[in-house]
């Protein structure tokens, strides 16, 4: 019996002075494993320029139907993006996603990013359901603009300001209305 309460004693004061796992977040963050995927980014080019040409690949893997991708022509005086399309519309419902990062592998322009940000927590639904403001990123990326694009690559002048620009798909023409899904003059019809 006493020995028994003893080993327990000793179990508890071994525990005492070890290091606590517990961690004061949100003040300290764990760190996460390399391979952890969390909210979705839409990359641009280095010269500002969209990486997303609104093929809808990712949409068509996402085994969770999160994704929607309206696409549309760009327009070549003021393009979005280098090529035919841009994604006029894209939304991931971050409420249905698993972050299994599918729509990432699919994705053959390296547009879709699953960055490490896993602070999500919102309040209501509609606001979990992410758009272009808030998934094409700000800044700018080390890609280049390939040069075998359909129609080539001439050197466009970005639509979007470099870093801290006007904000993602703001005052673009290619940004969708408030309301409806209508897309602008000569959307391309499905994928
Ligand atoms: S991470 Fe997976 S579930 Fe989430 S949007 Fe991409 S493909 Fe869909
Ligand atoms: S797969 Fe990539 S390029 Fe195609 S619509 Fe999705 S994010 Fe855009």
């Amino acid at each position: 019996m006493l020995r028994a309460l003893a080993r327990g004693m000793g179990t508890t004061l071994k525990m005492f002075f070890r290091r606590k796992p517990t961690i004061q977040y949100p003040f300290v963050k764990k760190e996460r494993s390399a391979r952890f995927r969390g909210r979705h980014e839409l990359r641009r080019y280095s010269n500002g320029l969209e990486m997303c040409i609104g093929c809808e690949l990712c949409q068509v893997a996402c085994p969770a139907a999160a994704i929607t991708v309206m696409p549309a022509e760009n327009d070549p005086a003021r393009p979005n993006s280098p090529g035919e399309r841009y994604a006029w519309k894209y939304e991931i419902d971050m409420l249905r996603c698993i972050f299994c990062g599918l729509c990432e592998e699919a994705c053959p322009t390296d547009a879709l990013h699953l960055t490490r940000e896993f602070e999500l927590a919102d309040f209501t639904r509609e606001s979990l359901v992410y758009n272009r403001d808030r998934l094409v990123n700000k800044h700018t990326s080390d890609f280049q603009v390939p040069t075998h694009v359909y129609p080539p690559y001439s050197g466009w002048v970005p639509m979007h300001g470099p870093a801290g620009g006007d904000g993602a798909g703001a005052a673009s023409g290619g940004e969708a209305p408030a309301a409806g899904d209508t897309p602008p003059a000569g959307e391309a019809k499905g994928a």
